[in-house]
């Protein structure tokens, strides 16, 4: 009986190592242990897990093909659907997603669908298999604004569609938070990221780097100067959130933005880049997400007693469960139900310590999950000599207010329908800069949702 075996596990660094380097931590299978992991899919006739896929990767049929040791045909069946499938198979919430409805997972072990999936897209990467395929090309040019999973992903559908696809990116090297959020032990930069960034370009798709869109060039010049009959705009949300309490501006206290910016974009870890990074002996994060885990596990590496403060308790974690547990795992202390109220300084106006007030869990918000209720008179100090805010992003308001008549939300969110259609004609938009700080997938999903309509706009031009 196929749904007999057991999953099967994935090999992973030891975290006592793992915690002084940068070296990715899952090693991923090896061909027989995914070909085992593969026996166990049911082949559903009506999966549940492809539903749950945002970008509907033919789950079963990538998965069959793994099974019969056919790897460069699973490789194709995902590349259908995904330009991203190394990233994708690393970083996505599977738990929530396609491993979430799983029908073995009913009432035992999901198939472990994004282990899979990087399998995959790690062997046709070894064996130097690519996917270049599109109609060919029109000469219409279409723009797209930011590099990150929703750009690539609405990029790479308008170029196998035979659009001529230029992105701008404002940084200097694209692949957005992938490139400057996500630490290179969860995702190497070199190997992963920016092979599968070359990929989109195999498709012709040209990136333009240092270009800040709402000041190098507007919208606007894009569609009625440059040529472009339309414009995408996947900006992300980059603009990090504070708490407002008094002691923020000592130094010390950081963004998880700023702090892994420096560290992944501008590699402040690796001894051979001189850009400064300060983690001093110990460290609060602020903050549950995925982002807080990231800030966490690397201030880490670089040497500090690292505690995570967050005001719910586990079970209200929007982390993804494998981050944290790898997080305590490597030796993160958590304080649960406790919230900063004041930062502390020392005469030169660096860090002391930070004074928390403990929670309790009140009735459910808008989100469902229950709200922190702080207890009277509850408080207690931690000795700190950095803080990481990891509280949330918005988008950054500059493209909006340089691009008139395009709506925005009051969180500065770009108003799009599902299809990425804004109010204004010409100009699309998805990813974190219209749903907020989300998910790679539905950032992808919003992506190719968007080249679809730009596609039938444009057509629908002459
Ligand atoms: C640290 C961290 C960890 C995360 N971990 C996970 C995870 O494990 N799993 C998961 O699914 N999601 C995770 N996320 C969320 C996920 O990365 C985002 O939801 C996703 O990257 C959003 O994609 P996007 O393309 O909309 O935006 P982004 O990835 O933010 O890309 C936007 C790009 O647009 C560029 N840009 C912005 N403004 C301009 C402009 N004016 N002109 C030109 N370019 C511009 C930016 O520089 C950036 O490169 C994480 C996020 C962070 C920050
Ligand atoms: S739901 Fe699970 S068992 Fe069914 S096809 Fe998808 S992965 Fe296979």
């Amino acid at each position: 009986m196929r749904n007999k075996i057991s999953r099967v596990p994935v090999r992973e660094q030891d975290p006592k190592l793992r915690a002084s380097n940068f070296e990715e931590v899952c090693y991923g299978y090896n061909d027989e242990e995914a070909m085992l992991e593969a026996s166990r899919c049911l082949g559903c006739k009506n999966p549940g897990c492809v539903k749950a896929c945002p970008v509907s990767i033919q789950v079963p049929q990538f998965i069959y093909e793994v099974e019969q040791g056919n790897f460069a045909k699973a490789a194709g069946i995902i590349a259908a659907d995904s330009s991203l499938p190394a990233v994708c198979g690393r970083v996505c919430p599977q738990e929530s997603q396609c491993e979430g409805s799983c029908i073995l997972g009913v009432k035992g072990e999901p198939v472990a669908i994004g282990k899979l999936e990087r399998f995959v897209a790690d062997r046709a990467r070894k064996d130097g298999i690519k996917f270049t395929e599109r109609l060919p090309s029109n000469g219409i040019k279409v723009a797209v604004v930011g590099s990150g999973p929703a750009g690539l992903a609405c990029a790479t559908d308008l170029a196998k569609m035979g659009y001529d696809v230029t992105i701008f990116e404002v940084l200097h090297e694209p692949g957005g938070v992938l490139q400057y959020g996500i630490p290179e032990f969860r995702l190497p930069k070199e190997e992963v990221v920016k092979y599968e960034i070359n990929s989109v370009r195999d498709l012709g798709v040209k990136i333009e780097t240092n270009v800040f869109v709402g000041r190098t060039v507007t919208v606007d010049n894009l569609l009625d100067k440059e040529g472009f009959k339309a414009v995408f705009i996947g900006s992300g949300a980059g603009l990090p959130k504070f708490m407002g309490i008094p002691g923020e501006n000592l130094n010390g206290v950081v963004s998880a933005n700023e702090f892994l910016t420096r560290s992944n974009l501008m590699r402040a870890f690796d001894p051979e880049y001189d850009t400064p990074i300060y983690v001093g002996k110990r460290v609060a994060v602020v903050g549950g997400g995925n982002v807080a885990m990231d800030a966490a596990r690397t201030a880490l590496r670089l040497g500090a007693d690292v505690s995570i403060i967050y005001r719910r308790t586990e079970k209200e974690l929007p982390a993804r469960v494998e981050e944290v547990h790898h997080a305590k795992e490597e030796g993160i202390t958590f304080h649960m139900l406790s919230n900063p109220v004041e930062i502390f300084g020392d005469e030169k106006g660096w860090v002391r310590s930070v004074k928390c007030q403990r929670m309790e869990l009140g009735e459910p918000d808008q989100s469902g999950r229950r709200s922190p209720v702080p207890v009277e008179g509850s408080y207690f100090d931690l000795e700190v000599d950095v803080v990481i805010m990891s509280l949330g992003t918005s988008p950054n308001p500059l493209i909006a207010s340089t691009t008139p008549g395009l709506n925005t939300n009051k969180y500065n969110c770009i108003v799009a329908d599902e299809w990425g259609a804004t109010s204004r004609a010409g100009v699309f938009a998805g990813g974190d800069a219209v749903t907020g700080a989300a998910t790679v997938i539905l950032a992808m999903g919003s992506g190719r949702a968007a080249a679809k309509k730009i596609d039938e706009y444009i057509k629908g031009l002459n």
